[in-house]
């Protein structure tokens, strides 16, 4: 079995989202869409103490021109999710140069 490391989700400041516990996501691991945002998202009506997971990884990234991006999957050491242009954005998105 090969074990990956992916990038945690080091905090997520959307207290709207399902999975979101004080600041920290249980989600086993997030989707980042195409336009940043968190494509794991849930809002809280789907079930108010969703997750099970300590702290949610980074599964997929399809933001390829993140400098953090490689072949879709997420090189940065943890991200941050919050609110930017969209509900919950990845806020450590940085375009390349
Ligand atoms: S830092 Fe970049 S590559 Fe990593 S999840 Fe955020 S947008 Fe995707």
């Amino acid at each position: 079995m090969t074990t990956l490391q992916l990038p945690i989700v080091s905090t997520c400041s959307v207290d709207g989202c399902s999975y979101n516990h004080d600041h920290d996501c249980h989600a086993g691991a997030i989707t980042v869409l195409g336009g940043t945002s968190c494509g794991t998202y849930v809002s809280l009506d789907a079930d108010a103490d969703a997750g099970v997971a300590n702290r949610a990884a980074v599964g997929a990234c399809h933001r390829s021109d993140c400098v953090h991006n490689e072949k879709l999957e997420c090189q940065a050491t943890s991200v941050s999710i919050g609110a930017a242009s969209d509900p919950a954005d990845c806020l450590t998105f940085a375009a390349r140069g």
